[in-house]
Formats: C-alpha cells, sequence, structure tokens
C-alpha cells in the first residue's frame, strides 16, 4: 500500500518534531493485508467494515464511535487504533518532564464531582504566593521544561497575580513552557476583572503564556452538566474560550472525563465536537482521556481498566485530526497506561511533580514518575521513549 502525506494544515508550532507526520502504512497494518477475507473477517468480527475504513483513511461518523465503544472485540479494536498510532508516530512514545502546580484550590464553584477545590477559611484550602512558586522554579534540579499550572475559581485574587507569575517564571528560566489556565478559569478571569476573553489571552500571553491545558470541559452534555456542575461553562463557552485561544497563536490540549454518569454516545458526541473544532483550528496538540475517580470508595461509578483501554482507542480512532493521544498516568495507573500505548496512545505525559487535583480525589499513583521509571515503562511496551518539550520537540530519544 502506497504512503500518502496527510494534509493537516499543520501550524508552525507542531512541525517542529524532527519527524515529519505522515499518513503511512503502519507495519502492524501490512502484517494483516495479506491475510485470506474469511481469517481477517474471524478476526476483526463486528469491527471488520471500520477496519475497512481506517485502512482506506476513511473518518468515522458518530454511529461507527458508539460501536467501537460498544463492542466486546478489545484486541481488534487494540489493533485497529494502533494502526493510526503507528501512522502518526511510527514507535515513538513521548514523555515530558514537567511540574504541575496548583497555585489555589479556593473555588467559587462547587462542582460535585471535584474534591480538590474548598471554600476560603476551609480545612485544606490553599493559596501559593508568588515567592513560594517563584522559588519552586528557581530551585529546580530537574531541568524541567513544562510548567502545568491550574487552581480554583478565586476571586480573591487580583489580576496582577496571574501576569506577575508568568512573568516571573520566564524572568527565571525563559525556556519553561509555560501550559497554564483552563478555559473556565479564562472566562472567570474575563468575568471577574472586567475584559474580554480576547484581551485577556493576549495579555496572558505577552506575559509568558504558551499554551493551555484541555480541561475544563468535562464532557460537552449538558444533561450531565446540569446534574455535576451547573454553574460551570457549556460546552459552547468553553469551544469559543479555545477557538479564540487558537486564533491568536496558544495552542491547547483538550480532555474528556469519563467514567461517572455520561453516555457513551455523550462520550462519543464529545469527541465529534473537538474534532470539529480542530478541522476549523488546528490549536491541538494532544487528547487526554481523563477517569474519573469517585469521593466514595465503595461507589460503582469508576472507569474500570477495559474503559481506560477503550477510551484510548476509541478517541485515537474518532479523533483522526489530532496528533497526539496521551495515555494519563496519574489517573489511570501507571500499567494500564503502559497498556495503551499498545492500543492508541503515543504520550505518557511526564513526570508530573507535585500534582494535586487527581490525588485530592483518591488517586493512588504515585505524586511523581522519574525519567528513568518513564523510560522504563516505555521501553517495555516494545516503543521508542522520546523525551519532548511542550511543542514536541525532541530533546533525547533513548533507542
Ligand atoms: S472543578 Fe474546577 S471549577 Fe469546579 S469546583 Fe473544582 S476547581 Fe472549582
Amino acid at each position: 500500500m502506497q504512503a500518502r502525506q496527510f494534509d493537516r494544515r499543520l501550524p508552525e508550532y507542531f512541525v517542529a518534531d524532527n519527524s515529519p507526520l505522515m499518513f503511512e502504512t503502519s507495519q502492524i497494518e501490512k502484517s494483516t493485508a495479506d491475510l485470506s477475507p474469511s481469517l481477517r473477517a474471524d478476526l476483526f468480527g463486528d469491527l471488520i467494515d471500520i477496519r475497512h475504513k481506517v485502512v482506506q483513511g476513511e473518518r468515522l461518523d458518530r454511529e461507527e464511535g458508539i460501536r467501537l465503544y460498544q463492542s466486546d472485540n478489545l484486541l481488534a479494536l487494540g489493533y485497529i487504533a494502533n494502526m493510526v498510532r503507528e501512522r502518526l508516530n511510527g514507535f515513538r512514545t513521548y514523555f515530558v518532564r514537567n511540574y504541575y502546580l496548583n497555585y489555589t484550590n479556593i473555588c467559587e464553584l462547587d462542582c460535585k464531582f471535584c474534591s480538590f477545590y474548598r471554600k476560603e477559611g476551609q480545612d485544606g484550602a490553599f493559596l501559593m504566593s508568588l515567592d513560594n512558586i517563584l522559588k519552586i522554579v528557581s530551585d529546580d534540579k530537574d531541568n524541567i521544561t513544562e510548567m502545568h499550572m491550574v487552581g480554583g475559581l478565586n476571586p480573591a485574587l487580583p489580576y496582577d497575580y496571574y501576569i506577575e507569575l508568568l512573568r516571573g517564571i520566564k524572568k527565571i528560566n525563559s525556556r519553561i513552557h509555560i501550559k497554564a489556565f483552563t478555559a473556565v478559569e479564562i472566562e472567570f478571569f474575563a468575568r471577574l476583572y472586567g475584559k474580554t476573553v480576547e484581551r485577556i489571552l493576549v495579555e496572558l500571553k505577552e506575559a509568558g503564556l504558551d499554551a493551555m491545558p484541555g480541561g475544563g470541559a468535562e464532557i460537552f452534555s449538558e444533561r450531565v452538566r446540569q446534574k455535576m456542575f451547573a454553574d460551570k461553562i457549556g460546552a459552547d463557552e468553553w469551544i469559543s474560550v479555545i477557538r479564540t485561544a487558537h486564533r491568536i497563536g496558544i495552542p491547547s490540549n483538550a480532555t474528556m472525563l469519563y467514567g461517572h454518569m455520561e453516555t457513551i454516545e455523550e462520550r462519543v458526541d464529545h469527541l465529534i465536537r473537538l474534532r470539529e473544532l480542530q478541522d476549523e483550528t488546528n490549536g491541538f496538540f494532544a487528547f487526554i482521556p481523563l477517569a474519573y475517580h469517585p469521593h466514595v470508595e465503595d461507589s460503582t461509578q469508576w472507569a474500570t481498566g477495559i474503559d481506560n483501554l477503550k477510551s484510548i482507542a476509541v478517541s485515537r480512532l474518532m479523533l483522526d485530526n489530532f496528533p497526539h493521544i496521551k495515555a494519563y498516568w496519574i489517573s489511570m495507573g501507571p500499567k494500564v497506561a503502559q497498556i495503551t500505548l499498545g492500543f492508541g496512545a503515543d504520550d505518557l505525559d511526564g513526570t508530573v511533580r507535585d500534582e494535586r487535583v487527581f490525588h485530592m480525589a483518591g488517586a493512588s499513583t504515585e505524586n511523581a514518575l522519574t525519567k528513568r521509571q518513564l523510560v522504563k515503562l516505555i521501553k517495555d511496551a516494545g516503543r521508542i521513549p522520546i523525551e519532548r518539550d511542550a511543542l514536541y520537540r525532541t530533546i533525547g530519544t533513548f533507542p
């Protein structure tokens, strides 16, 4: 089968990687090309027609996304997702040395699923001073290349806090890439400080904001929003903020919180809306499915290992215009995250020092992984570890 160039119209900041993104026949795809039709039908079962579409490079529709989630043919699903993963990223698996900084958990909202937020004065409430944050940056011994910063919606903070935060980090180390503030925080800043979303984004960018994380949307379902986070912005506003960010040159990730009360149809609708936005802006780096962590231990509302694998695989197949699918090991655990590297994921996130949002929700994973641990996880999965910077430029390879 002939290799074909995949026309992504990638913005400049995506093509910095050493390897061009190619829509090419993957090794794994070649390995089933010569099978007899009956053996292929046995192997792929109810997904045989979807495999055919993927081999042809055709886009999957909503119905097919739902079928992928409903199928019990897990290995066939993983196989098909892996074809796409290897087309786009070969055996490369990325990780980054990063620091997760939650500057405050004081929040004016009280989303039902959130274990992270506190009210002012409540036990466990915290607000980091600028001095504290900047000391973390200047004391860094791990040569982090990315700061990931999100926080609660804290109405007591002045606008200057954010501007000085960004400027201060860049002044200490201009090579650190700052990925900060969800669309929910940006919309909150605009409301609180009486500026447009665009003005806020422009000013934060000028102060040092390089990219935005993908959180805040949870899942684009008005039904779920009404029940779980009714006061938070909905899908249309989230998309509007991200569209503006992409337009003015701030790329972002996108996430989906799954494993709570959402339906499979709502998950697929979420993916399709993201795909449509990416068609329009080309501003997303990676998609990150986030497994929900319930407050109570005996809850049955949590994502199982199978659900984690399916969510990675289905997102790889539905989000055909996203360069990367990230397995967030903090939420699904390093061992399941490692297995997803054969189910469509090509990024294990990073060292993730000091994460609090999932740990306050009961995540039992480590608080950080070392570079050596990440390299071992990736190598044992038969992949090639690539240390990347925030723009997916190669910093080092570990063949
Ligand atoms: S999810 Fe975000 S906005 Fe909602 S309560 Fe938690 S910190 Fe606040």
